[in-house]
Formats: C-alpha cells, structure tokens, sequence
C-alpha cells in the first residue's frame, strides 16, 4: 500500500500554479489586478517573447512595507480578506492570496517596492519560489515586479506554450480587457519595446474604447445606459449595421472585473434579434455595477466566471438598457466620434463627440433574418414582452428603405443602369413570412425544363419561371458567389485605382499588427498600405472594385477577418480576402441590372453551378404554382 504523505510546499504550489499561471496572459492578469488593487493610478505591463522571457509590471500605487515583501509570497498570504466573512462581499480584485505564490514558484522574479512613509525602498529576488534577502533600494513610490523565464524550472509546462506571437497577443489581449475594466487608470503596454497601448486614465469609458478598440470601430458605437433594481449598467454596443464577424468585440465587465457571462451575452444578442445580419455578432464594452452581495466572484479559478444571486436581473437590465440604445439610436443619432481627417493626430483625450450620424449609403444586400445563436437565452429569462414593438427587420438607419429608388454613390459609376431600366414594381406591403410556404433552397436536380425570366422585384430578386415552379434569385448572393468561384479558380488580378488623397486611419493595434503582418497579400489584391507612424495605416492604392470612401471599412473588416479566421492559415487568409472582393466586386441588391447581367446571373442558378453565397446564406427560394393556389383557395 503507498504511503500517504504531505507534498513539499514546493510541489504544492506548483499544482496551484497549474491553477492560476498558464501562461504569460495569467500572470499580468494578476499583478494588473494587484497593481490596481493597491490604488495605482498609472501601470505599465512590458513584456519581451511574449511574455516567457520578461513580464514587467510597475505601479504607483500604495507599494509594500520592506518587512512584508518576503510574506507576500507566501501561499495564502493576503492582505484583502481576513474571515470568511469578507468572502462575501469581495471589492478587490484578488483575494485568495496565492498568485504571487503560484508566480514565484514557477520563475525568476525581482521585486522593487516602496511605500510613501519609507525613505528607501526595498528589493527582493526569489527563484523558483525560494527567496534571497531583502536589501534597500532607491526607487519610486509604488512597485514594479519583474517576472523573467516563465515556467524555467518546469520543462512540462514549457511545452504547452504557443508560439512568442501567440502568448504576446493573449496578454496583449489581457492588458486590453483590463484597460476597458479601469478607465480610471492609465494603462500602457510596450511590446519588445514598442509602446502599442497607452490609456489615459480620464476615468472616461469612451477614452479606453477609443484608445484600446481604435478610433475606425468607435465610430460604430452607440451609448449604453439603464439600471435595474440595484444595478446599473453603462457602456457602448455596436451600432446594427457595424455588427461584426465574431463574439470576440464582446467584453462584460461587473464591478470593474473582466468577466465571461453567458447572460450578458445572450441579453445582449436577444436586443438585435432581427436587427443585424445572421451570422453577425454585436461588438459591445458593458459595465454592470451591482451590490458586492449581489454577486459571487469566487467561484472560478482565474475569477472570469461569477455567479450573480439573481441571473434574471442582470439579464433585464443589460437587456432593456442596449435595447433602449438601439430604439433611442433612431430619434436621437448616437454620440460618434468624429470621423478622421487624413493627417490627423489626434490623441486619446481630444476625442470629440458629436450628434450627427456618419451616413454609410450601404444598400441591405440581403435580407435579414432570425440571427443564429450559439446559445440562448436563459429560459427563465425575462424575454416575454420586452417591447411592444413590430419584430420585423428593422431597416438599418443609414440603410434606403426598399421602397424608395436608391442610387449608388456617385463615385460609382452605375453599371449597365443604361441598358434597360427595369419597371420598378409599386411598393406593397412584405407579405407575412408564414404566409409564404417558400422552401428555402433550390430543388437539388436540375431541372431540364426550359427557364425565363418574368421580372425583377426591389431591384434586388430576379423572378424565373420554369414549368411550374418560380424561383426568386437573390441577385447580390448569386453573383457574390459566381465571383468567388471564378476568383479562386483563376486567381483575383486587380485593376488597381491610385486614392486622390491616400486614407489615413488608425485601426485598434490588434488589427494594425495583423494588416501589417500581411502587407505583401493585401498587395496582391491590390491595397497599397504601409504602416504610417506608430500607430496609423496608409493607404495609397485600392482595388477598383472598392469604393474609394470604403476603403477604410474594407481594410478593417478585412483585418477582423484575418483575426479570427486566417492568422495562422495562409489559405484561409487568401480565401477570407476573396471572399472579400467577391463581394465588393457583386452587384448589389438594390442596384438597377441590365437584362443581360441578370440572364447571366440567373442561368448560373438555373444550372446548379451556384446555390450558396460564401457566407452560406441561400442564393434563390423556390414557390410552385401548387403553393400560390393553396394561398389563392384555388386548389
Ligand atoms: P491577493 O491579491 O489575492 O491578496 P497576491 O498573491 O496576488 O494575493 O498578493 C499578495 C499580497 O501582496 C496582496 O494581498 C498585497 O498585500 C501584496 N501586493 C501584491 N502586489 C502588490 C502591489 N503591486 N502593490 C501593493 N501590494 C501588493
Ligand atoms: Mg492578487
């Protein structure tokens, strides 16, 4: 029978390392959260190799007693919680005492720290959890820990690390989020000794946007204000027609801490039901202030996750306040900030608002539907009348409304208008969309029948009728995907247009460092960008098939695209810039097409050789004369 024995101290602050320090990121989560736990108006995070060979932290908040700076290191060790009754209602952002432990355990660490009643400061150096001698030492009020050869003295852990690029953007990541969490203080971030991040510390909300999301993607955002009982919620959510790819533009925040919140997030998505394209997810910074006891943050590990005594609540109150925006975005244009001048430099704390919409003149290139969620909302959930509003798709502000003739922006120029204006049908109301028994593809055999065309409606569907089944093709998702295929089969070669004046912008630092990192493809498909400054792009020449106004907006989504899906595939980077130009290069749904060009569009469909767009939307929904004569009682 083995022996049972105690682990060394050693062994068992390495499992509880496992626990807190996986990587770079963890460890300046916690000493951030120490820095700001101990008042500090200013913290700098500084890392080299992406953390594994330096992480270096320097506050100026309280600092630590020369006599107490071998103690904070000891497991268990706290100064934030004395009984078990202070678990009830945590207000520091640490609390059980372990990181710096768990920290020291697994590195070589150097501690510098004064207080403001000590003359000198004091130094202390552990490695591998064993600490050396405190000795004096001149330096500013406040501390600055330095981390060195993470996970030196354990080769397995070693192992599980990405690549430098990959740990540096994870912490980079974590220095964001806790930015967004502290407007109140100024955070800066230096990469290999480049500054990539500086907060002003204003105790603004839109500042730390500003300066940590970039200035492009704070112009998509619309305030967010409510309360509920006992809580307050405040911050900003993308505007419905600046929704993005993906849930990473999410961030919740309760009581100043970074969390993950599946409630947050479905209130969140439930508020733009119909309003935002399927398979767009709202980007959103969301602080929600409650009662210490109304929360519990002690239920996981590295402290994401909290439960809340009362889920419903926060989801109502998230709820209603995003969905107040978005009805109020209509009557009362969002605050935006100003929009750019090339050459600008405007820093952080100049941001500016102003009341009157940026006008985006974007036709709806394909209808909207019910948005596809990855989770639901709870069941419990207050969702049974939130507003006595009509569910139908709101039409996006800047968006034309369908019935009224939109022109493509003069830039443009309108393609083949000339060739034969189609009649455009009088408006009529949208038919219920129960009322219609549309299947929602194409029927998978091609039908041989002979096909023509009977009409167009809203200059975006074309009609085709084939023996006794009509078709209304989706003109924009059809020739989207006739471009897409043709381009991956023969390559995109661009005719390039040079930009009257070249666009300067200043994308959030994430999406900087993935253009740059991708200069010579964006060349290829045509963009002349250069990195202009520490911070801005340049853009002198663009593909022809992108408007010159959209540029910016092209080179961002392109950047938000090559985060989440092409970063480290290069095919998949090359297909996600296709599909880009694929669509650019579309006609758009609300666009006058000569007959030719929807002949063309039309028998792509009819013979098969299309049936989804790229984003996987249908490209045609099929009605049979049988349909029609169950709704006319004809049958
Ligand atoms: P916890 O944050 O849960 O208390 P830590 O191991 O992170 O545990 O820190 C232990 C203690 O060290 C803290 O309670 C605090 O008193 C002190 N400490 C750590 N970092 C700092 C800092 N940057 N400034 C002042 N005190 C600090
Ligand atoms: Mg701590």
């Amino acid at each position: 029978m083995p022996d049972i024995r105690i682990l060394d101290s050693h062994v068992a602050d390495l499992i509880a390392a496992g626990e807190v320090v996986e990587r770079p990121a963890s460890v300046v989560k916690e000493l951030m959260e120490n820095a700001i736990d101990a008042g500090a108006k200013k913290v700098s995070v500084e890392i080299e190799c992406g953390g594994m060979t330096l992480i270096r932290v320097t506050d100026d908040g309280c600092g630590i007693p020369a006599d107490q700076l071998e103690r904070a290191f000891v497991r268990h060790a706290t100064s934030k919680l004395r009984t078990e009754y202070d678990l009830e209602a945590i207000g520091t952002l640490g609390f059980r005492g372990e990181a710096l432990a768990a920290i020291a355990a697994v590195a070589r660490i150097r501690v510098t720290s004064r207080t403001a009643d000590a003359e000198l400061g004091a130094v202390l150096k552990l490695e591998g959890g064993i600490a050396a001698m405190v000795e004096e030492a001149g330096c500013p009020l406040g501390t600055e820990m330095e981390v060195r050869d993470l996970f030196f003295n354990t080769p397995a852990r070693l192992k599980f690390m990405k690549k430098d690029a990959a740990e540096g953007a994870a912490a980079f990541g974590m220095v964001q989020r806790i930015a967004l969490a502290h407007p109140e203080v100024s955070v800066k971030f230096i990469r290999d000794s480049r500054q990539e991040l500086l907060t002003p510390g204003d105790g603004q909300l839109q500042s730390a946007v500003y300066a940590v999301m970039g200035r492009e993607f704070a112009l998509g955002f619309m305030p967010v204000r409510g309360s509920g009982e006992d809580m307050t919620v405040t911050g900003f959510a993308t505007l419905p027609t600046c929704c993005k790819g993906s849930r990473n533009y999410q961030h919740f925040f309760v009581n100043g801490r970074y969390i993950k919140s599946r409630t947050m997030t479905a209130a969140v998505e439930e508020a733009y039901a119909n309003r935002k394209m399927v398979g767009k997810f709202p980007g959103c910074v969301i602080h929600l202030q409650t009662g210490l006891n109304k929360v519990d943050v002690n239920v996981h590990p590295a402290k994401t996750e909290v439960k809340f005594v009362d889920e419903r609540q926060v989801f109502s109150a998230v709820y209603h306040a995003v969905m107040a925006a978005l009805d109020g975005e209509k009557q009362h244009p969002a605050a935006v900030m100003d929009k750019p001048r090339p050459h600008d430099t405007v820093t952080p704390n100049q941001i500016k608002f102003n009341a009157t919409p940026i006008p985006r003149p974007e036709p709806k290139a394909a209808p909207t539907s019910l948005p596809l969620h990855d989770f639901t909302a709870p069941k419990a959930a207050p969702v049974q009348s939130p507003v006595q509003k009509p569910v139908t798709p709101t039409p996006a502000r800047t968006a034309p409304p369908t019935s009224v003739t939109w022109t493509p922006p003069a830039e443009k120029p309108a393609p083949k208008a000339a060739l034969a204006p189609v009649v455009k049908p009088e408006p009529t109301p949208a038919p219920k969309a129960d009322s219609v028994p549309a299947k929602a593809e194409v029927s998978e055999e091609p039908q041989e029948q002979p096909w023509k065309i009977t009409g167009e409606l809203f200059d975006t569907y074309i009609i085709v009728q084939q023996g006794q089944r009509a078709l209304l093709i989706d003109k924009h998702a059809a020739h989207e995907r006739m471009n897409f295929d043709r381009l991956k089969a023969e390559g995109y070669e661009p005719m390039v247009q040079q930009l009257l004046t070249p666009a300067v912008f200043t994308p959030a630092a994430q999406e900087r460092q993935v253009l740059a990192e991708n200069l010579p493809l964006l060349a290829k498909f045509g963009f002349e960008v250069e990195e202009f400054g520490a911070e801005a792009l340049i853009v002198r020449q663009a593909p022809f098939d992108v408007d010159a106004a959209e540029v910016v907006n092209t080179l961002t989504e392109l950047a938000a695209g090559l985060l989440t899906t092409g970063r480290a595939d290069p095919a998949a980077a090359r297909d996600h810039l296709l599909h880009t130009m694929a669509c650019k290069a579309a006609i758009k749904g609300g666009w006058k097409s000569g007959p030719q060009e929807l002949e063309r569009v039309a028998k792509a469909v009819m013979d098969g050789s299309v049936k989804y767009c790229p984003h996987g939307r249908p490209v045609a929904i099929e009605l049979t004369r049988k349909d029609l004569e169950k709704q006319f009682k004809r049958a």
